[in-house]
C-alpha cells in the first residue's frame, strides 16, 4: 500500500495554516476526562491534539499531533457497518435497526419487538455487524476487518493486542449484549467470538490522518481519494453516512447535527471522524471526553472547522 507521506501537506500552505490556527484556538480547553475503561486508554496524554483533512484530490492536510497512534475504538463502527453490508450483499441493513437510541453507547437495550440492535453505531449494533463480515471464525473475521479498514485508510493497519485483550477481559457489558442477542436469536455466532472480533476491531491503531482518509472514503462515494480504490459501492457509503448523521454521536447526535452539521462518529479514545458528503473527510484526536464519550476539544474543533469551511449539510449557502 502507498504511504500517506507523499500526499501529506503540513502547515506550509494556506489550508494547513488554517488547521493549525483552529488547533491553537482550542488547545487551552481542559474540560472532560480521559476514558479509563482499559489501562492503555487511561494512559493517554490528555494534552495530545491532532487534526487532519482528506480532500477529493487525495491530499491530506494536517496539524498538531496528527500522526499520534491511538486505538480507533467506536470510530470503527461506520466501517464495520460498511463491511457487513458488503459481505452480506446488503442484508445487514435488515439485521440492525437504524433509529437513534437516546441512550449511552453501551446501554443494554435491543429494539423492541425484533430483538435487533437499535443501530450500528452503538455497541450492540457493532457487535452484530462485526459478526456479519466474512471470515468463518473470530480470527478470520478480525483479519477481514483489519484488511477492510486498511483499504479505507489507504495504508496497512495493526491491532494493539494489549487493548484488544483488556477489552475482552473487561468488556462485561459487551459480553452481556452478545448473550442477550444470542437469546433473542439475532446473533448467529458464539457470544465470545462476537466480543473477540469486535474488541480487535476497536483495538486497530490509526492516527488522525488515516482516520481522515477513512472518513473521506465514505464521504466520496466509497472511493478512497488517496489510493483510488473503490472500497465500497456508493450505495453502501450513502447508507453508512446516513446512519452516522442520525446516530453517530449517540444521544448527542441531535445537538451535533445542529452545531456541526456533518455526519460523524465519536469514540472513547478521543477521536472523531467526519464524512462531509461530496466534500471531504476529517478526523481529530484529543483524549478528554464529555459525559457522552465525545472528545471535548474535538467537538469544538469540528464545530469551528465546519463553520470555517462551510460544511454544515443544512446550510443553504453551503458551497
Ligand atoms: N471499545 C469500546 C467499547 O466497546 C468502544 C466504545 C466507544 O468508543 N464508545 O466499550
Amino acid at each position: 500500500m502507498t504511504s500517506p507521506d507523499s500526499s501529506t501537506r503540513t502547515s506550509s500552505d494556506d489550508l494547513g495554516a488554517r488547521l493549525a490556527a483552529l488547533i491553537e484556538g482550542v488547545r487551552d480547553r481542559d474540560g472532560g476526562e480521559v476514558d479509563d475503561s482499559v489501562p492503555r486508554l487511561a494512559e493517554a496524554d490528555p494534552a495530545l491534539l491532532g487534526l487532519a483533512l482528506a480532500t477529493p484530490d487525495g491530499e491530506v492536510r494536517a496539524a498538531g499531533d496528527s500522526r499520534q497512534a491511538f486505538s480507533i475504538q467506536s470510530a470503527v463502527k461506520p466501517f464495520l457497518f460498511a463491511l457487513a453490508l458488503v459481505d452480506t450483499d446488503g442484508e445487514a441493513v435488515d439485521a440492525v435497526g437504524i433509529e437513534p437510541t437516546g441512550e449511552a453507547f453501551d446501554a443494554i437495550v435491543l429494539e423492541g419487538g425484533t430483538g435487533r440492535p437499535p443501530n450500528p453505531m452503538v455497541n450492540a449494533g457493532a457487535l452484530l455487524t462485526a459478526a456479519l463480515v466474512d471470515g468463518g471464525d473470530a480470527d478470520g473475521r478480525a483479519e477481514r476487518i483489519v484488511r477492510g479498514l486498511a483499504s479505507f485508510a489507504g495504508r496497512d493497519l495493526e491491532v494493539d493486542d494489549d487493548v484488544a485483550g483488556s477489552e475482552i477481559l473487561l468488556g462485561d457489558r459487551n459480553h452481556a449484549l452478545a448473550h442477550l442477542m444470542r437469546s433473542e436469536g439475532t446473533l448467529h455466532v458464539g457470544a465470545d467470538d462476537a466480543v473477540s472480533a469486535y474488541a480487535r476491531a476497536c483495538a486497530v491503531l490509526v492516527d488522525a490522518e488515516a482516520l481522515a482518509v477513512m472518513g473521506a472514503t465514505l464521504a466520496l462515494g466509497g472511493r478512497n481519494p488517496v489510493t483510488g480504490e473503490q472500497v465500497v459501492s456508493a450505495a453502501v457509503a450513502r447508507d453508512v453516512v446516513s446512519v452516522m448523521a442520525t446516530c453517530g454521536v449517540y444521544d448527542g447526535s441531535g445537538r451535533w447535527m445542529r452545531s456541526v452539521g456533518v455526519p460523524a462518529k465519536s469514540s472513547v479514545s478521543g477521536a472523531l471522524v467526519l464524512s462531509s458528503p461530496g466534500r471531504l473527510g476529517a478526523a481529530s484526536y484529543s483524549p478528554r471526553l464529555d459525559e457522552l464519550g465525545t472528545s471535548v476539544r474535538g467537538a469544538l474543533l469540528m464545530e469551528r472547522l465546519s463553520r470555517e469551511l462551510g460544511l454544515h449539510v443544512f446550510d443553504a449557502g453551503r458551497g
